[in-house]
């Protein structure tokens, strides 16, 4: 299904070290609830499913009015991408059901509160996270998870994984960071938090194996066919439905905006059979790295 995606806000109750709106909730504005309201009116002829994201949208004050006024003019999709925090409310996550949210995207990082917290940097979040995707699926919500893969937690994968096979989630996703973000932040962070592909690819794998043995769809982003060759099933830009983004002031087609530049193919990749549908890894991971673990398939 086609879909809206709107930034609602860039503030935050996380402070992840690898946030994709890097040190956008410092000098951008949120959207007022009327320009929000305006998005939503004017895409829904498009668009049946919306996606509110940020940010945190659930610390953003007109939340539920927003997904309630979205159910009413016709989006019959309604996903709450979140750090999930807030639904460790009970009385909340009825709330946002309530008024139209059917589809909920939880970042959940680590198994543990040592590898979670660690990466938001906020005490008690794992904590928190956890019983969102306890409360949700208890009442019998769509869940679905995105990790993001980075130097800190790619050895917790597997046990991710397993969590979440265990938690009955209906989807998960391990996101290779983006690095543009960490670059834009503090490049202090680089050593730390970016990894490798070649460190990361067992790992991945190993998780992604947890979730199709337990029949849980999963997928991995950011991760190309030539580093995860017997996973090409599962990556997941192959499935990504067409997106429309509101991001700060500019609308942008996501898949359109990978293809000319936030995304970069080696000197190699021409060779590869994998070369048109392949997106190549984020252009700043072969500016650091260079391109010698992208070996092109040739058949
Ligand atoms: S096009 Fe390049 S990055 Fe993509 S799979 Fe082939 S070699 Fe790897």
């Amino acid at each position: 299904m086609r879909r809206v995606d709107i930034k609602i806000a860039y503030r935050c109750n996380n402070k992840c070290k690898f946030c994709i709106q890097g040190k956008k909730r410092e000098f951008l504005r949120d959207k007022t609830t009327d320009e929000i309201r305006r998005i939503l009116q004017e895409n829904v002829k498009d668009f049946k499913g919306v996606v509110f994201t940020g940010g945190e949208v659930t610390i953003v004050n007109d939340f539920l009015e927003l997904v309630d006024f979205a159910k009413r003019i016709g989006y019959s999709s309604i996903q709450i991408q979140t750090n999930g925090r807030m639904f460790s409310y009970l009385d909340f996550c009825k709330k946002t059901i309530d008024a139209g949210a059917n589809q909920f995207a939880l970042a959940i990082h680590g198994s543990t509160e040592e590898v979670h917290d660690s990466l938001t940097r906020v005490d008690g979040s794992f904590d928190q996270t956890l019983q969102g995707i306890k409360n949700l699926k208890s009442l019998d919500q769509i869940v679905l998870t995105n990790t993001v893969v980075n130097k800190i937690n790619h050895k917790d994968i597997p046990n991710i994984a397993k969590m979440l096979v265990g938690l009955h989630v209906y989807s998960f996703q391990f996101a290779f960071m983006h690095i543009n973000p960490v670059i834009q932040n503090d490049k202090n962070l680089i050593d730390e938090i970016v990894p490798r592909y070649k460190d990361v690819k067992k790992y991945v794998e190993e998780g992604l194996d947890i979730g199709i043995n337990a029949n849980i769809k999963c997928a991995t982003e950011a991760m190309t066919p030539c580093i995860i060759p017997k996973y090409i099933d599962y990556i997941a830009e192959k499935y990504i439905p067409e997106t429309f983004i509101y991001d700060s002031d500019v609308a942008r087609d996501f898949q359109k905006m990978k293809r000319d530049g936030a995304k970069l193919k080696g000197p190699k990749c021409s060779e590869c059979i994998f070369f048109d549908e392949c997106e190549g890894p984020w252009r700043d991971y072969g500016e650091i790295f260079g391109f010698d673990e992208f070996v092109p398939i040739t058949k």
